[in-house]
């Protein structure tokens, strides 16, 4: 079902009229993040999305599909499937997308939402708008950078740490790109902002005229929950009435959420009814389920081609990948095209081929008409088998599925005919 078919109401946390009737539930599989706020403990679940408390476990992805069965079998009134950490979801490019890309397939008819801290966002709008994510949260504390200095310890981009203004500045425009594309996009956006006494609270009026410029929808307004062995864990919590306040006066430039529970990454149930104590047995169960072999995690093999009968595009000149799996088990069951996806964009050096990892995430090959050897190396140190070839798809894929003659790929095998994309990393 596409974005437009949905009824975008049935969010219990944009619309505060759905929440007796309508649940989601968080998804913990995303467990490493990229920026170190101050006020948080990385023992804990992420407070951009919740009150502190131990995550129960980490799902990977199908453990998350898993899940989702019991979670909606126990609880039928669920509407809404989120990743809301215990860390940040595009610090977990792939483990996220993968579990958008499965929930999607298997349960159209949910809402998908996400909550980030921004700063990876923008690499990925496409991919969200694209996997029908509807709702996508994004916390910003601060909109002046001297501020942000004080509230973020670190950023990390890559392989590039920043401290101090230059960390905030390079997190707030991420977060203000990720908010404009995401509109663009059409995407539901809330602001999350922790109000930190004596760091932001005379500020939180200036993040929502920000949001309001930024066309956001709604604007959460989370008090600080002051965590020991934090650099902010000796500040105060914000009282009720200075919540009260600040979010009157927040009010002025837009709407505000004032039924937000600070759930963990693991919650589910209604907002008023949460049940991830009563679930945790299923969660747990779930997260020590094994895959019955590594070729099942990564079930498709994506192929560069231009007509979709040949493998004859050099993997630098593709723009989308054809998607292909089995039709069915054993010899004689033939292969299926899944899905076209799309490419990440060229230009952006090396990164580009992580970046194409994580996007063929559910993939254990790739197959083209030729590649570099710097995108051959990035592919494989991500799960995804590189392998040259020509001839007809369904040729090659009998020889990845085992079940034709390999020697397709010998054959080619010093024959990567352009050396374009292995000095730049960036494909011809
Ligand atoms: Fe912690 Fe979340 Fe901040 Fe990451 S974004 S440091 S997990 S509070
Ligand atoms: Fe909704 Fe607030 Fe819970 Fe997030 S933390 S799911 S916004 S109630």
């Amino acid at each position: 079902m596409t974005l437009a078919k949905k009824d975008l109401s049935r969010h219990p946390c944009f619309n505060k009229a759905a929440a007796g009737s309508c649940g989601r539930v968080h998804l913990p599989v995303a467990p490493k993040c990229n920026i170190k706020c101050n006020y948080c403990d990385r023992k804990y679940d992420c407070v951009n999305e919740s009150r502190p408390g131990v995550s129960s476990a980490v799902l990977k992805p199908r453990q998350a599909l898993a899940y989702m069965e019991k979670v909606l079998e126990k609880e039928p009134r669920i509407t809404v499937a989120g990743i809301a950490g215990p860390g940040d979801p595009f610090a977990n490019p792939a483990e996220t997308l993968e579990t958008m890309r499965l929930l999607r397939e298997a349960h159209p008819g949910l809402l998908f939402c996400l909550s980030s801290n921004g700063l990876a966002v923008p690499d990925y709008v496409d991919d969200i708008a694209e996997l029908d994510v509807s709702h996508v949260t994004i916390t910003m504390n601060a909109v002046d950078v001297e501020i942000g200095a004080e509230v973020y310890g670190w950023v990390r981009d890559g392989n590039v740490v920043y401290r101090g203004v230059q960390a905030a500045e390079v997190l707030l425009e991420r977060q203000l790109t990720s908010i404009r594309e995401l509109k663009k996009r059409g995407v539901m956006v809330k602001v999350n902002t922790i109000v930190m006494p004596g760091i932001n609270d005379h500020h939180v009026e200036e993040v929502a005229r920000t949001a309001r410029e930024l066309g956001v929808d709604l604007h959460n307004l989370i008090p600080l929950y002051p965590n020991a062995n934090t650099p902010f864990g000796k500040l105060e919590e914000p009282s009720k009435e200075l919540m009260r306040d600040l979010r009157a006066k927040a009010e002025q430039h837009t709407p505000q959420m004032r039924h937000c529970k600070r759930c963990r990454a693991d919650a589910v149930g209604l907002l008023c009814h949460d049940r991830s104590s009563e679930l945790g047995g299923d969660l747990r169960a779930c997260a020590s389920l094994k895959p019955k072999s590594d070729e099942e995690e990564r079930p498709y093999v994506a192929v560069a081609t231009r007509e979709g009968m040949l493998v004859n595009l050099h993997l630098g000149e593709a723009n989308t990948f054809q998607i292909w799996g089995e039709r069915g088990e054993g010899l004689s069951g033939g292969f299926r095209l899944i899905e076209e996806r799309r490419a990440p964009k060229a230009g952006c050096g090396p990164k580009r081929w992580d970046r194409l990892g994580v996007t063929l995430s559910d993939c254990r090959a790739v197959l083209a008409g030729a590649m570099g050897e710097t995108p051959q190396k990035a592919l494989a140190a991500s799960g995804v088998k590189p392998y040259v070839c020509s001839g007809f798809i369904e040729d090659a894929l009998a020889a990845v599925y085992g079940r034709g003659d390999m020697s397709i790929f010998q054959a080619r095998k010093n024959g990567v005919a352009c050396g374009g994309c292995s000095g730049s990393g960036e494909g011809c």
